[in-house]
C-alpha cells in the first residue's frame, strides 16, 4: 500500500445544544486514504459526511480521536500552527454561488492563497499561476477579471476548482462538490478532477450521496449513517457485494433509467426517516430502519470488523 496522506481515528465530533444535550454528528470515524487515492464518503443528507469533513480541515475543533496529515498530527494544532500544512489539504465546497466572494474577480480570488503561503509577493505575480490554472480547469485568462456573479454555476465550481488546486495540495477534500450543478455540467467537474488527479498524483475525500457518481471517482467507498461508518471497502467490492443492510438499501434506491430493468429489481430503498442525531438509537444506529433487525441489534453497538480483506463492516448480522 502506498503512503497514506490521510489518517483519520476515531474522530468524534459532538456540537453541544446545552448542558445535556449535543448533536452526534460523528462518531468513532476511522479510515486511511494513500497519497493518489481517492475515497468515496457517502450517506444520506444529515449523516455527518460534511461534518467529518469539516472536522477533518478543522473548521470545526473536533471532540475525539485523532486527525493526522501526512503523518503530522494536526488535531489539536492551533490555526496559526496549521497555516504552513493548510497548503497540503484543500477543500472545495457544496454550493460554488456561496463559496466564492462576489466581491473579488476572480483572478483575487485564486490569487488570495498564493498571496497568504507567501508563494508570491504581488497579484502581478499572482498572474503566472492564475492564467495557468484556470486554462487547465477549462476557463481562460479573460475570465480572470470578472466576478464571480457573471458565471454559470459549473463555471463557479471551476473557479472554486483552480482556488482548491492552485496551491498544489496533495489532499483535496470535495464537499458534494456537483450536488449543485446541473447533471450536463455534473460529469465534466467529475472528469475535470480525475484528470488532475492522475497528472498530479493527489488524493480526494469526495463526499456526495450519489452512489453512482461516487462508483465513478471512487477507489475505496465509505459508507456512513447517522454519524457513524458502517461499510468500507473498495469501490467496485460495495457495488458487487455490499453487505451492510444500509449500503444495500442505498443501492437500491439509485433510479434505474431503464423500465424493465427497473421492474425487474428485486429490493426496495430504505424506509422510514434518519432518527435525529441528538438522541441517536441505542445499539445498532439503522435497527430503527433495518429490515433484519434482532433483539442484540438494540443493546449491542456492532464494531467495525474486517469480513474479508479490506472490507470491513459493522453489524450483526455477521458478527
Ligand atoms: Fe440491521 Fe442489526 Fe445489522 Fe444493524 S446490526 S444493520 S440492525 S442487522
Amino acid at each position: 500500500m502506498s503512503q497514506p496522506i490521510l489518517q483519520v481515528e476515531h474522530l468524534t465530533q459532538h456540537f453541544k445544544l446545552n448542558r445535556k444535550e449535543a448533536v452526534h454528528a460523528v462518531d468513532d470515524v476511522s479510515f486511511v486514504i494513500s497519497r493518489g487515492q481517492t475515497l468515496g464518503l457517502v450517506g444520506e443528507s444529515g449523516c455527518g459526511k460534511s461534518s467529518c469533513a469539516r472536522s477533518i480541515i478543522r473548521i470545526y475543533d473536533p471532540t475525539g480521536g485523532k486527525i493526522l496529515l501526512d503523518g503530522t498530527d494536526i488535531t489539536h494544532l492551533s490555526q496559526k500552527e496549521l497555516q504552513p500544512l493548510r497548503k497540503k489539504m484543500q477543500m472545495i465546497f457544496q454550493d460554488p454561488y456561496a463559496s466564492l466572494n462576489a466581491r473579488m474577480t476572480v483572478r483575487d480570488i485564486i490569487a488570495e492563497p498564493l498571496l497568504a503561503h507567501n508563494i508570491v509577493r504581488s497579484k502581478e505575480e499572482a498572474n503566472d499561476y492564475v492564467y495557468p490554472i484556470l486554462e487547465r480547469v477549462g476557463l481562460t485568462r479573460e475570465h480572470a477579471g470578472r466576478y464571480a456573479h457573471e458565471f454559470s454555476g459549473g463555471q463557479r465550481q471551476r473557479v472554486g476548482i483552480a482556488r482548491a488546486l492552485v496551491l498544489q495540495p496533495d489532499l483535496v477534500i470535495c464537499d458534494e462538490p456537483i450536488s449543485a450543478l446541473d447533471v450536463s455540467i455534473q460529469a465534466q467537474v467529475v472528469n475535470l478532477l480525475r484528470d488532475y488527479q492522475q497528472e498530479k498524483g493527489l488524493a480526494y475525500l469526495f463526499i456526495a450521496h450519489d452512489l453512482s457518481m461516487v462508483r465513478y471517482v471512487s477507489d475505496v467507498v465509505g459508507v456512513m449513517y447517522l454519524g457513524q461508518l458502517v461499510e468500507l471497502c473498495d469501490s467496485e467490492e460495495v457495488y458487487s457485494h455490499p453487505l451492510h443492510p444500509y449500503t444495500k438499501g442505498l443501492l437500491a434506491s439509485i433510479p434505474i433509467a431503464d423500465p424493465k430493468l427497473a421492474r425487474q429489481k428485486q429490493t426496495s430503498g430504505i424506509e422510514g426517516d434518519l432518527p435525529s442525531p441528538v438522541n441517536p438509537p441505542s445499539g445498532c444506529r439503522f435497527r430503527t430502519r433495518c429490515p433484519y433487525a434482532k433483539p442484540i441489534c438494540a443493546e449491542v453497538p456492532p464494531c467495525m470488523k474486517e469480513v474479508s480483506p479490506g472490507h470491513k463492516l459493522a453489524c450483526h448480522l455477521y458478527d
